[in-house]
Protein backbone atom coordinates (compact mmCIF):
# COMPACT_ATOMS: atom_id res chain seq x y z
CA UNK A 1 0.00 0.00 0.00
CA UNK A 2 2.89 2.21 -0.87
CA UNK A 3 1.97 5.84 -2.71
CA UNK A 4 3.65 7.15 0.11
CA UNK A 5 7.23 5.34 -0.29
CA UNK A 6 7.29 7.38 -4.03
CA UNK A 7 6.21 10.85 -2.79
CA UNK A 8 8.26 13.57 -4.54
CA UNK A 9 9.19 16.21 -6.67
CA UNK A 10 5.46 15.99 -8.99
CA UNK A 11 3.26 15.85 -5.99
CA UNK A 12 5.24 19.37 -4.96
CA UNK A 13 4.65 20.82 -8.05
CA UNK A 14 0.99 20.00 -8.68
CA UNK A 15 0.54 21.39 -4.67
CA UNK A 16 2.31 24.63 -5.81
CA UNK A 17 0.00 25.11 -8.71
CA UNK A 18 -2.81 25.80 -6.23
CA UNK A 19 -0.91 27.58 -3.92
CA UNK A 20 0.12 30.11 -6.27
CA UNK A 21 -3.68 30.61 -7.23
CA UNK A 22 -4.83 30.58 -3.19
CA UNK A 23 -8.19 28.77 -4.29
CA UNK A 24 -8.41 25.96 -2.08
CA UNK A 25 -11.96 25.15 -2.71
CA UNK A 26 -12.98 22.85 -5.99
CA UNK A 27 -16.19 24.40 -6.68
CA UNK A 28 -16.58 28.21 -8.14
CA UNK A 29 -14.11 31.09 -7.58
CA UNK A 30 -13.64 31.02 -11.65
CA UNK A 31 -11.82 34.27 -12.23
CA UNK A 32 -9.67 33.74 -9.20
CA UNK A 33 -8.59 29.93 -10.27
CA UNK A 34 -6.60 31.22 -13.54
CA UNK A 35 -7.51 27.66 -15.03
CA UNK A 36 -6.29 25.75 -12.35
CA UNK A 37 -9.37 23.08 -11.47
CA UNK A 38 -7.63 20.03 -9.77
CA UNK A 39 -10.51 18.29 -8.77
CA UNK A 40 -12.41 18.33 -11.96
CA UNK A 41 -8.87 17.51 -13.30
CA UNK A 42 -8.36 14.30 -11.03
CA UNK A 43 -11.93 12.70 -11.81
CA UNK A 44 -11.44 13.19 -15.60
CA UNK A 45 -8.15 11.27 -15.24
CA UNK A 46 -10.13 8.70 -12.60
CA UNK A 47 -12.61 8.15 -15.48
CA UNK A 48 -10.62 7.45 -18.12
CA UNK A 49 -7.73 5.48 -16.20
CA UNK A 50 -10.50 2.96 -14.90
CA UNK A 51 -12.80 3.10 -17.73
CA UNK A 52 -15.81 4.48 -15.78
CA UNK A 53 -18.52 7.37 -16.69
CA UNK A 54 -18.65 9.03 -13.37
CA UNK A 55 -16.02 9.76 -10.79
CA UNK A 56 -17.10 11.96 -7.71
CA UNK A 57 -14.09 12.50 -5.35
CA UNK A 58 -15.06 12.85 -1.37
CA UNK A 59 -12.65 14.06 1.50
CA UNK A 60 -12.23 10.58 2.20
CA UNK A 61 -12.77 6.68 1.38
CA UNK A 62 -15.44 6.67 4.80
CA UNK A 63 -16.82 9.30 2.87
CA UNK A 64 -17.00 7.99 -0.34
CA UNK A 65 -18.87 5.19 1.20
CA UNK A 66 -21.74 7.24 3.36
CA UNK A 67 -22.04 9.13 -0.68
CA UNK A 68 -22.56 5.81 -2.59
CA UNK A 69 -24.61 4.65 0.81
CA UNK A 70 -26.87 7.56 0.51
CA UNK A 71 -26.86 7.74 -3.18
CA UNK A 72 -28.25 4.00 -3.12
CA UNK A 73 -30.79 5.28 -1.42
CA UNK A 74 -29.64 3.05 1.95
CA UNK A 75 -31.18 4.31 5.41
CA UNK A 76 -33.15 3.89 8.46
CA UNK A 77 -33.65 -0.24 8.92
CA UNK A 78 -31.79 -1.20 5.54
CA UNK A 79 -29.36 -3.96 6.15
CA UNK A 80 -26.00 -4.08 4.13
CA UNK A 81 -24.20 -7.21 3.91
CA UNK A 82 -20.83 -6.87 4.35
CA UNK A 83 -17.34 -9.26 5.17
CA UNK A 84 -16.24 -10.26 9.06
CA UNK A 85 -12.72 -8.95 7.39
CA UNK A 86 -12.98 -5.55 6.14
CA UNK A 87 -11.59 -1.67 7.70
CA UNK A 88 -14.36 -1.00 10.39
CA UNK A 89 -14.86 2.02 7.94
CA UNK A 90 -17.29 -0.08 5.75
CA UNK A 91 -19.81 -1.25 9.13
CA UNK A 92 -19.20 2.73 10.33
CA UNK A 93 -20.39 4.35 7.22
CA UNK A 94 -23.43 2.33 7.51
CA UNK A 95 -25.07 2.54 10.80
CA UNK A 96 -24.08 6.39 10.22
CA UNK A 97 -26.77 6.29 8.27
CA UNK A 98 -29.12 4.70 10.57
CA UNK A 99 -28.73 0.78 8.53
CA UNK A 100 -27.88 -2.80 10.06
CA UNK A 101 -24.42 -3.61 8.95
CA UNK A 102 -24.96 -7.69 8.41
CA UNK A 103 -21.72 -9.53 8.64
CA UNK A 104 -21.14 -12.58 6.67
CA UNK A 105 -18.49 -14.86 6.56
CA UNK A 106 -15.15 -14.70 4.45
CA UNK A 107 -13.86 -17.47 2.43
CA UNK A 108 -10.08 -18.53 1.73
CA UNK A 109 -10.47 -15.31 -0.85
CA UNK A 110 -10.25 -13.42 2.07
CA UNK A 111 -13.66 -11.73 0.69
CA UNK A 112 -17.33 -12.40 0.63
CA UNK A 113 -18.39 -15.92 0.54
CA UNK A 114 -20.88 -16.10 -2.24
CA UNK A 115 -22.90 -18.88 -0.40
CA UNK A 116 -23.27 -17.20 3.06
CA UNK A 117 -24.03 -13.89 1.04
CA UNK A 118 -27.11 -16.21 0.10
CA UNK A 119 -28.68 -17.50 3.51
CA UNK A 120 -28.05 -13.90 5.24
CA UNK A 121 -30.14 -11.90 2.09
CA UNK A 122 -33.63 -11.15 4.14
CA UNK A 123 -36.22 -8.72 3.54
CA UNK A 124 -35.00 -6.14 4.90
CA UNK A 125 -31.55 -6.46 2.32
CA UNK A 126 -31.30 -3.45 0.25
CA UNK A 127 -27.41 -3.95 -0.97
CA UNK A 128 -24.20 -6.22 -0.66
CA UNK A 129 -21.02 -4.79 0.02
CA UNK A 130 -17.96 -6.76 -1.25
CA UNK A 131 -14.57 -5.51 0.09
CA UNK A 132 -12.05 -6.11 -2.12
CA UNK A 133 -9.20 -6.77 0.65
CA UNK A 134 -5.69 -6.48 0.68
CA UNK A 135 -5.45 -5.13 -2.96
CA UNK A 136 -7.05 -8.67 -4.50
CA UNK A 137 -11.04 -9.30 -5.90
CA UNK A 138 -13.98 -10.66 -3.75
CA UNK A 139 -15.26 -13.23 -6.38
CA UNK A 140 -17.69 -10.95 -8.62
CA UNK A 141 -19.35 -13.25 -10.60
CA UNK A 142 -20.72 -15.27 -8.03
CA UNK A 143 -21.56 -12.39 -5.92
CA UNK A 144 -23.15 -10.06 -8.78
CA UNK A 145 -25.35 -13.50 -9.57
CA UNK A 146 -26.56 -13.59 -6.34
CA UNK A 147 -27.36 -10.19 -6.05
CA UNK A 148 -29.40 -9.98 -9.27
CA UNK A 149 -31.49 -13.14 -8.29
CA UNK A 150 -32.39 -11.81 -5.08
CA UNK A 151 -32.77 -7.80 -7.33
CA UNK A 152 -30.34 -6.37 -4.91
CA UNK A 153 -27.32 -3.86 -5.95
CA UNK A 154 -23.78 -4.26 -4.78
CA UNK A 155 -21.65 -1.62 -4.02
CA UNK A 156 -17.60 -2.52 -3.65
CA UNK A 157 -15.32 -1.26 -1.54
CA UNK A 158 -12.14 -1.13 -3.44
CA UNK A 159 -10.42 0.94 -0.67
CA UNK A 160 -7.69 -1.15 -0.62
CA UNK A 161 -7.74 -2.32 -4.52
CA UNK A 162 -6.97 0.49 -6.39
CA UNK A 163 -5.60 -0.75 -9.87
CA UNK A 164 -6.63 -4.72 -9.40
CA UNK A 165 -8.99 -5.73 -12.18
CA UNK A 166 -11.10 -8.87 -12.81
CA UNK A 167 -11.28 -10.20 -15.83
CA UNK A 168 -9.77 -7.31 -17.32
CA UNK A 169 -11.75 -4.66 -15.65
CA UNK A 170 -10.92 -2.39 -13.02
CA UNK A 171 -12.28 -3.35 -9.50
CA UNK A 172 -14.90 -0.34 -8.34
CA UNK A 173 -16.87 -0.39 -11.59
CA UNK A 174 -18.74 -3.97 -11.39
CA UNK A 175 -21.40 -3.15 -9.12
CA UNK A 176 -23.94 -0.12 -9.44
CA UNK A 177 -20.94 2.00 -7.76
CA UNK A 178 -17.90 1.50 -6.09
CA UNK A 179 -15.34 3.68 -3.96
CA UNK A 180 -11.82 4.05 -3.00
CA UNK A 181 -9.62 5.17 -0.52
CA UNK A 182 -6.32 7.76 -1.11
CA UNK A 183 -6.10 7.99 2.44
CA UNK A 184 -1.95 8.12 3.61
CA UNK A 185 -1.33 3.92 3.37
CA UNK A 186 -3.52 3.22 0.05
CA UNK A 187 -2.45 2.74 -3.12
CA UNK A 188 -1.88 5.91 -4.30
CA UNK A 189 -2.97 8.59 -1.49
CA UNK A 190 -3.88 12.71 -1.04
CA UNK A 191 -3.28 12.13 2.38
CA UNK A 192 -6.96 11.66 2.66
CA UNK A 193 -9.24 11.45 -0.19
CA UNK A 194 -11.22 9.20 -1.90
CA UNK A 195 -13.61 8.58 -4.75
CA UNK A 196 -17.41 7.41 -5.57
CA UNK A 197 -17.11 5.62 -9.64
CA UNK A 198 -20.53 4.65 -11.23
CA UNK A 199 -21.45 4.54 -14.79
CA UNK A 200 -25.27 5.68 -13.78
CA UNK A 201 -25.88 8.88 -14.00
CA UNK A 202 -28.70 9.11 -11.33
CA UNK A 203 -26.27 7.73 -8.91
CA UNK A 204 -23.32 10.33 -10.02
CA UNK A 205 -25.61 13.44 -10.01
CA UNK A 206 -27.31 12.84 -6.25
CA UNK A 207 -23.01 11.39 -5.45
CA UNK A 208 -22.59 14.88 -6.20
CA UNK A 209 -25.14 16.61 -4.45
CA UNK A 210 -24.69 14.47 -1.68
CA UNK A 211 -20.97 15.09 -0.84
CA UNK A 212 -21.77 19.04 -1.01
CA UNK A 213 -24.56 19.83 1.02
CA UNK A 214 -26.99 18.63 -1.50
CA UNK A 215 -26.08 21.58 -3.84
CA UNK A 216 -27.50 20.94 -7.45
CA UNK A 217 -24.28 22.82 -9.02
CA UNK A 218 -26.81 24.63 -11.70
CA UNK A 219 -25.98 28.47 -12.76
CA UNK A 220 -22.61 30.04 -11.71
CA UNK A 221 -24.22 31.55 -8.22
CA UNK A 222 -23.24 29.16 -5.51
CA UNK A 223 -25.53 31.19 -3.23
CA UNK A 224 -28.53 30.85 -5.19
CA UNK A 225 -28.03 27.08 -5.92
CA UNK A 226 -30.99 24.72 -5.52
CA UNK A 227 -30.70 22.44 -2.84
CA UNK A 228 -32.97 19.13 -3.92
CA UNK A 229 -32.24 16.96 -1.24
CA UNK A 230 -30.04 16.70 2.35
CA UNK A 231 -26.53 16.16 2.33
CA UNK A 232 -23.39 16.96 3.75
CA UNK A 233 -19.61 18.29 3.27
CA UNK A 234 -17.47 15.58 1.95
CA UNK A 235 -15.68 17.59 -0.76
CA UNK A 236 -12.09 17.11 -1.30
CA UNK A 237 -9.87 20.24 -1.26
CA UNK A 238 -7.49 21.25 -4.16
CA UNK A 239 -4.47 20.53 -2.36
CA UNK A 240 -5.42 17.02 -1.81
CA UNK A 241 -6.77 16.50 -5.74
CA UNK A 242 -3.32 18.18 -6.64
CA UNK A 243 -1.17 15.21 -4.79
CA UNK A 244 -3.78 12.96 -6.24
CA UNK A 245 -2.79 13.83 -9.69
CA UNK A 246 0.77 13.23 -9.32
CA UNK A 247 0.35 9.99 -7.58
CA UNK A 248 -2.42 8.54 -10.37
CA UNK A 249 0.38 8.95 -13.00
CA UNK A 250 3.05 6.89 -10.62
CA UNK A 251 -0.26 4.13 -10.68
CA UNK A 252 0.97 1.79 -13.58
CA UNK A 253 4.84 1.74 -12.01
CA UNK A 254 3.74 1.44 -8.70
CA UNK A 255 1.36 -1.96 -9.73
CA UNK A 256 4.55 -2.87 -11.89
CA UNK A 257 7.02 -2.60 -9.42
CA UNK A 258 4.37 -4.33 -6.62
CA UNK A 259 3.51 -7.34 -8.44
CA UNK A 260 7.55 -7.89 -9.35
CA UNK A 261 8.33 -7.78 -5.94
CA UNK A 262 5.07 -9.98 -4.85
CA UNK A 263 6.48 -12.83 -7.45
CA UNK A 264 9.89 -12.53 -5.30
CA UNK A 265 8.37 -12.70 -1.72
CA UNK A 266 6.26 -15.89 -3.29
CA UNK A 267 8.77 -17.69 -4.83
CA UNK A 268 10.62 -18.25 -1.81
CA UNK A 269 7.19 -19.59 0.29
CA UNK A 270 5.61 -21.70 -2.54
CA UNK A 271 9.04 -23.91 -1.73
CA UNK A 272 7.13 -25.02 1.80
CA UNK A 273 4.47 -27.52 0.77
CA UNK A 274 2.57 -26.60 4.00
CA UNK A 275 1.48 -23.40 3.47
CA UNK A 276 -0.93 -22.52 1.11
CA UNK A 277 -1.69 -19.06 -0.68
CA UNK A 278 -5.06 -16.98 -0.50
CA UNK A 279 -7.32 -17.69 -3.28
CA UNK A 280 -7.26 -15.04 -6.55
CA UNK A 281 -10.49 -15.38 -8.65
CA UNK A 282 -8.39 -13.85 -11.30
CA UNK A 283 -4.38 -13.75 -10.45
CA UNK A 284 -4.09 -11.34 -13.29
CA UNK A 285 -5.74 -8.72 -11.46
CA UNK A 286 -4.18 -9.07 -8.20
CA UNK A 287 -2.74 -4.99 -7.08
CA UNK A 288 -0.17 -6.88 -5.07
CA UNK A 289 -0.22 -4.32 -2.28
CA UNK A 290 -0.36 -7.89 0.19
CA UNK A 291 1.01 -11.50 -0.14
CA UNK A 292 -1.37 -13.65 1.94
CA UNK A 293 -1.04 -17.21 2.86
CA UNK A 294 -2.08 -19.73 5.21
CA UNK A 295 -0.76 -21.94 7.75
CA UNK A 296 -2.13 -24.94 8.78
CA UNK A 297 -3.61 -23.79 12.13
CA UNK A 298 -3.98 -20.96 14.22
CA UNK A 299 -1.43 -21.90 16.77
CA UNK A 300 0.80 -22.23 14.07
CA UNK A 301 0.11 -18.77 11.86
CA UNK A 302 0.19 -16.60 15.46
CA UNK A 303 3.64 -18.63 15.86
CA UNK A 304 5.00 -17.59 12.49
CA UNK A 305 3.61 -13.72 13.60
CA UNK A 306 5.67 -14.20 16.36
CA UNK A 307 8.94 -15.59 14.95
CA UNK A 308 9.11 -13.05 12.06
CA UNK A 309 8.80 -10.54 14.60
CA UNK A 310 11.58 -11.92 16.67
CA UNK A 311 13.82 -11.63 13.42
CA UNK A 312 12.98 -7.78 12.57
CA UNK A 313 10.54 -8.59 9.86
CA UNK A 314 7.89 -5.54 10.01
CA UNK A 315 5.13 -5.02 7.80
CA UNK A 316 3.64 -8.53 8.39
CA UNK A 317 -0.24 -8.72 9.89
CA UNK A 318 -1.55 -11.71 11.90
CA UNK A 319 -5.52 -10.08 10.84
CA UNK A 320 -7.01 -11.93 13.39
CA UNK A 321 -5.95 -10.47 16.43
CA UNK A 322 -6.43 -6.74 14.31
CA UNK A 323 -8.56 -4.36 16.49
CA UNK A 324 -9.46 -2.73 13.29
CA UNK A 325 -10.34 -5.28 10.76
CA UNK A 326 -11.65 -8.64 11.81
CA UNK A 327 -14.95 -9.27 13.59
CA UNK A 328 -13.32 -11.17 16.44
CA UNK A 329 -12.06 -8.21 18.16
CA UNK A 330 -15.13 -5.77 17.22
CA UNK A 331 -16.08 -5.17 21.00
CA UNK A 332 -17.39 -1.64 20.20
CA UNK A 333 -19.61 -3.25 17.26
CA UNK A 334 -21.22 -6.02 19.00
CA UNK A 335 -21.96 -4.05 22.02
CA UNK A 336 -23.39 -1.23 19.51
CA UNK A 337 -20.56 1.56 21.53
CA UNK A 338 -22.04 5.06 20.14
CA UNK A 339 -21.69 8.35 21.97
CA UNK A 340 -25.10 8.92 21.15
CA UNK A 341 -28.43 6.84 21.12
CA UNK A 342 -28.46 4.84 18.44
CA UNK A 343 -32.17 4.55 16.38
CA UNK A 344 -35.01 2.18 16.85
CA UNK A 345 -34.30 0.78 13.39
CA UNK A 346 -31.06 -0.13 14.29
CA UNK A 347 -31.66 -1.18 18.03
CA UNK A 348 -34.25 -3.56 16.42
CA UNK A 349 -32.78 -5.04 13.74
CA UNK A 350 -28.88 -5.28 15.01
CA UNK A 351 -28.06 -9.48 14.60
CA UNK A 352 -26.82 -10.38 18.31
CA UNK A 353 -23.03 -10.33 17.31
CA UNK A 354 -21.73 -11.22 20.69
CA UNK A 355 -23.80 -14.71 20.36
CA UNK A 356 -22.97 -15.38 16.60
CA UNK A 357 -21.06 -17.79 15.23
CA UNK A 358 -18.27 -16.77 12.74
CA UNK A 359 -16.24 -20.09 12.71
CA UNK A 360 -16.05 -20.62 9.03
CA UNK A 361 -14.12 -16.88 9.36
CA UNK A 362 -12.16 -18.17 12.25
CA UNK A 363 -10.59 -20.71 10.14
CA UNK A 364 -9.41 -19.30 7.33
CA UNK A 365 -8.57 -15.76 8.70
CA UNK A 366 -6.96 -17.26 11.79
CA UNK A 367 -4.90 -19.23 9.54
CA UNK A 368 -3.90 -16.16 7.76
CA UNK A 369 -0.33 -14.32 7.86
CA UNK A 370 0.01 -11.28 5.10
CA UNK A 371 3.40 -9.00 4.27
CA UNK A 372 2.80 -5.88 2.54
CA UNK A 373 5.09 -5.16 -0.45
CA UNK A 374 7.14 -2.52 -0.72
CA UNK A 375 8.05 -0.01 -3.60
CA UNK A 376 11.64 0.92 -2.49
CA UNK A 377 12.77 -2.83 -1.91
CA UNK A 378 15.50 -3.32 -4.49
CA UNK A 379 14.95 -6.68 -5.90
CA UNK A 380 17.98 -8.33 -3.79
CA UNK A 381 15.74 -6.72 -0.89
CA UNK A 382 13.08 -8.28 -2.30
CA UNK A 383 14.29 -11.80 -2.56
CA UNK A 384 16.06 -11.19 1.51
CA UNK A 385 12.64 -10.59 2.77
CA UNK A 386 11.36 -13.90 0.95
CA UNK A 387 14.38 -15.74 1.98
CA UNK A 388 14.16 -14.60 6.05
CA UNK A 389 10.31 -15.18 6.22
CA UNK A 390 10.39 -18.55 4.54
CA UNK A 391 13.05 -19.46 7.25
CA UNK A 392 10.66 -18.13 10.18
CA UNK A 393 7.82 -20.32 9.12
CA UNK A 394 10.07 -23.46 8.62
CA UNK A 395 11.48 -22.87 12.11
CA UNK A 396 7.61 -22.67 13.02
CA UNK A 397 7.31 -26.24 11.29
CA UNK A 398 9.99 -27.77 12.56
CA UNK A 399 8.76 -26.95 16.10
CA UNK A 400 5.42 -29.04 15.57
C1 LIG B 1 -9.10 2.65 4.02
C2 LIG B 1 -10.38 1.94 3.91
C3 LIG B 1 -11.62 2.58 4.00
C4 LIG B 1 -11.78 4.02 4.40
O1 LIG B 1 -10.97 4.90 3.81
P1 LIG B 1 -10.51 6.26 4.53
O2 LIG B 1 -10.03 7.06 3.36
O3 LIG B 1 -9.39 5.91 5.45
O4 LIG B 1 -11.66 6.87 5.19
C5 LIG B 1 -12.76 1.84 3.80
N1 LIG B 1 -12.71 0.53 3.54
C6 LIG B 1 -11.55 -0.14 3.47
C7 LIG B 1 -11.56 -1.60 3.17
C8 LIG B 1 -10.35 0.53 3.68
O5 LIG B 1 -9.20 -0.14 3.67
Amino acid sequence: MPGREWFGESERQQVNEVLETGVLMRYNWDAERRGVWKARDLEAALKTRFGVAFAQLTSSGTAALLTALSALGVGAGDAVILPTFTFVASFEAVLALGAIPVLVDVDESLTLDPKAVARAIGPHTKLVMPVHMCGAMAELDALLAVAKAHRIEVLEDACQAIGGTYRGRALGTWGAMGCFSFDYVKTITCGEGGVVLTDREGLYTRSKGYSDHGHDHIGADRGAEGHPFLGLNFRISELQAAVGLAQLKKLDDILRVQRRHKAIVKSHLAEIGALSFRKIPDESGDNASFLSFFMPDARRARAVAKQLAARGITGIFYWYDNNWHYVRQWAHLKACQTLGALSREVRAGMPDYASQDFSQSDAIVGRCISTAISLNWTEAEAHARGKAMAAGVKRVLQQG
